[in-house]
């Protein structure tokens, strides 16, 4: 299962921290740390809806006045996270400009500002153009879990580590994906219906096995009920496919507790990206500044058994010699792991996912331009079945297909319910029941 959101850092390895993690089925886009944000394009910014920001420090936040004056009168609501002190260094930056005329500007455009405090409190408070920024508090919660954003799909767990002051380091974590296979759940005796939207519900938040689900679904016959305990389909019909795990760690001191902390936090993460600002060389320059050298870094990595490291946060000192730095941290971590495609490494996945401007497709290019090129059908591969529209009933799956529910696959690859792809010419959706449906040769230009 591919991952539902692609990162990529926004300023390569020596810029200013900013990673980009774009919603593959959803415009839609996170932020992690707002240090300059020039190579994204307006439209990208308007994607963000969450911006979490590790600490303050100039590197970490100087975006934040480009990403304001490209929402201003645009985006509806933007969410900011961060660490003690921050709802009131979010007021200060307000604070710094006239607003005047911006209770005129059409939108009433939001910041929601967000602080952890270290006793897990999430204090939050609003900032409407319409009231001129001024500071409007609004209601905290506890967050002890350290999770600061949990959604259907996804959430952003956040924990503290020390750079001197505290500072946060984020995860974006995936939830588990439920595929439901229809033939299974024919052996039981059920048919597949708008029920297990409520199986799924369950299973992710991991209701007891005893939980009893009511299977409805119609047919021919009419109605049909029947009680199933949710052990029991999880045992014998659902297929639960973990979510992927992304670290973001950066700005620490060199200590044992931070060492300690960052392995349990980024413990068998899929991605790691960890600064990586100074060469052991350099190691007391670098305990001075309270950052890490490549060698602690891929210490902590290995610690971790994180599958896949991405070091970031490179000291301008070394620049021309990034592969020092690189190969250092690979030392210490003990080597890129044999069963890893160095092409497919998110370095790369993340120089597509953040062209600089200039290289940006326009925003008025037609929708069918963007939508992934499948090619055709390899009968080798796993495909699901592809119907015509007029074939499709939402309650009448034809008996004889074997498909997974809740997931369209095209040559092996899976695709998310409402994913359009294009296969030559022809438009295929992917429907709630597990099959491609034919959408015509073209799509009208939006
Ligand atoms: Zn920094
Ligand atoms: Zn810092």
């Amino acid at each position: 299962m591919r991952p539902i959101a692609i990162a990529g850092l926004v300023n390569g390895v020596f810029g200013d921290p900013a990673l980009y993690i774009d919603f593959r089925f959803e415009k839609r886009a996170l932020l992690f740390d707002l240090g300059d944000v020039g190579g994204l394009a307006p439209r990208q910014l308007l994607r963000l809806t969450d911006v979490f920001v590790t600490h303050a420090h100039m590197d970490h936040f100087a975006g934040f006045d480009r990403l304001l004056r490209v929402c201003l009168g645009r985006g509806p609501l933007l969410r900011l996270y961060g660490p003690p002190g921050f709802i009131a260094q979010v007021e200060h930056k307000l604070s710094a400009y006239t607003w005047n005329k911006v209770d005129r500007y059409p939108g009433d455009f939001t910041l929601l500002a967000h602080e952890v405090a270290p006793d897990w409190r999430l204090q939050a408070a609003r900032f409407r153009s319409h009231a001129r920024f001024q500071r409007e508090p609004q209601e905290g919660r506890s967050c002890a879990d350290g999770v600061l954003l949990d959604e259907r799909a996804f959430r952003v767990r956040a924990t503290f580590l020390d750079h001197g002051i505290p500072c946060l380091a984020f995860a974006f974590e995936e939830k588990t994906h439920v595929n439901v296979w229809k033939n299974r759940l024919a052996e039981m005796g059920l048919r597949v219906g708008p029920w297990l939207a409520g199986v799924r519900s369950a299973v992710m938040e991991e209701l007891p096995d005893d939980t009893p689900m009511l299977a409805r679904w119609r047919d021919g016959e009419g109605t049909h009920e029947r009680r199933v305990a949710l052990g029991e389909l999880k045992a014998r019909a659902l297929e639960l496919v973990k979510g992927e795990r992304l670290c973001y760690v950066t700005d620490i001191a060199h200590h044992e507790e931070n060492a300690a902390h960052v392995a349990r936090f980024a413990a068998d993460a899929d991605l790691l990206y960890i600064e990586t600002v100074f060469l052991a060389q350099d190691g007391e320059h670098a305990a001075r500044k309270l950052h890490l050298t490549a060698e602690q870094a891929g210490r902590m990595a290995r610690a971790a058994r994180a599958k896949t490291v991405v070091p970031f946060h490179f000291s301008p000192r070394y620049m021309g010699r990034e592969d020092e730095l690189r190969a250092e941290l690979e030392r210490a971590r003990g080597g890129i792991p044999a069963d890893i495609d160095r092409d497919q490494l998110p370095a790369a996945a993340g120089a597509r996912a953040c062209l600089p401007r200039t290289q940006e497709k326009p925003v008025n290019k037609p929708v069918t331009d963007t939508l992934p090129q499948v090619g055709a059908p390899d009968p080798e591969r796993k495909n699901s079945p592809i119907i015509d529209e007029s074939e499709y009933d939402e309650h009448e799956a034809s008996p004889d297909l074997e498909i997974e529910e809740g997931v369209c696959y095209f040559n092996d690859e899976a695709f998310e319910i409402g994913q359009t792809v294009r296969s030559g010419s022809e438009l295929l959706q992917c429907s709630e029941r597990g099959v491609w449906v034919r959408k015509g040769e073209k799509r009208p230009l939006e």
